[in-house]
């Protein structure tokens, strides 16, 4: 099914997001856990493309086992490291195995890679899907506190109306801590009239190596609530994984509430996250009933 069908919906929509094993790594043990996500209910499951363009074949592999779950599955794709010939025939693959939907990113270029690309931004890689004739649903990135590299938020912004211009149909955000940052991203997409359906990203931090993670690599900030809950919890490895869960379960329900009903997981291969959320929101979500 077309994700921009799917957020046609008036109901509140919940995905989960999935990485694939690194290239070379057996896909079993991460085929597995996509059944396992998928038996909570997702209303799609995203696949992530391997930094540096790394890992097409296993994003492949683990959206066909989304599909197989009985569950939609969005790809990423990104532009780092792809060519045209590489673009068509991911494509063709992606064509030849039932997947309508593609989440075109530029990816992160690798550090001291200087050379030029191809596809420079997700928006040329979107002209470039749009170009080849192929009917998908295509969606991109959002980041509500701006992406690193924008200079300021009107050049961010700028950069989301060339991907919706380009044909990009829905955003999903990156990860945020304080919803009122959210709230104030979403007034400003409104104000320069980008009125494609956005879907709120969610990270549940459950664990101390993550937090360090988050920190290097994403520009969220942490409000001090936030920031309270890591300082007691985070040496306590149980403790910060019913904190994280309680504390993305609330913010999911403070968007719900405020009528932002299209929300992105960052599951991250974890059941046991993914099925907590859902049974926490599970008399929220209308007509969900867990398992
Ligand atoms: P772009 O839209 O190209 O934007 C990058 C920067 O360039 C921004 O500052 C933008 O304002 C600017 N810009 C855009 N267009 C132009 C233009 N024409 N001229 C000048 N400047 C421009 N990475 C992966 O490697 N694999 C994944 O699977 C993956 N999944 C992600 C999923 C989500 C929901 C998010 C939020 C991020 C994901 N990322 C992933 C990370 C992403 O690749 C990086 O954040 C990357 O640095 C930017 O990607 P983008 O698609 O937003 O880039």
């Amino acid at each position: 099914m077309r994700i921009s069908d799917i957020l046609k919906t008036n109901k509140v929509t919940v995905s989960c997001e999935m990485f694939p094993p690194k290239p070379g790594k057996p896909l079993e043990n991460t085929q597995q856990v996509v059944h396992e996500i998928a038996a909570h209910k997702p209303s799609f499951m995203s696949v992530t493309y391997g930094a540096g363009g790394s890992n097409s074949k296993n994003t492949l592999s683990i959206a066909e086992e989304v599909q197989k779950s009985g569950v939609t599955a969005l790809a990423h794709l990104t532009c780092v490291g792809q060519d045209e010939e590489n673009l068509r025939a991911s494509i063709n693959a992606f064509k030849a195995s039932g997947i309508e939907n593609i989440l075109a990113l530029r990816g992160d270029i690798p550090e001291g890679d200087t050379a030029p690309q191809t596809f420079p931004h997700a928006s040329d890689l979107i002209n470039a899907i749009r170009r080849e004739g192929a009917d998908f649903c295509i969606g991109g990135a959002c980041y509500p506190e701006g992406h690193p590299e924008s200079y300021n938020s009107d050049a961010d912004i700028d950069g989301v109306r060339r991907k919706v211009e380009s044909g990009c149909e829905f955003l999903t955000t990156q990860m945020f801590f304080d919803n009122n940052i959210l709230y104030n991203y979403m007034f400003k997409l409104l104000r320069h009239d980008i009125r494609v359906p956005v879907i709120a990203g969610i990270m549940p931090v459950t664990n101390a190596k993550q937090i360090k993670r988050i920190m290097s690599l994403s520009s969220s900030s942490m409000p001090t609530r936030f920031k309270a809950i890591v300082d007691r919890f985070a040496n306590n490895p149980e403790a910060m994984k019913q904190a994280g869960i309680a504390y993305a379960t609330e913010q999911i329900i403070d968007l719900i509430a405020n009528d932002v009903t299209h929300i992105h997981i960052y599951t991250m291969n974890r059941p046991d996250i993914a099925g907590s959320i859902m049974t926490n929101l599970s008399k929220i979500i209308d007509g969900y009933e867990a398992e």
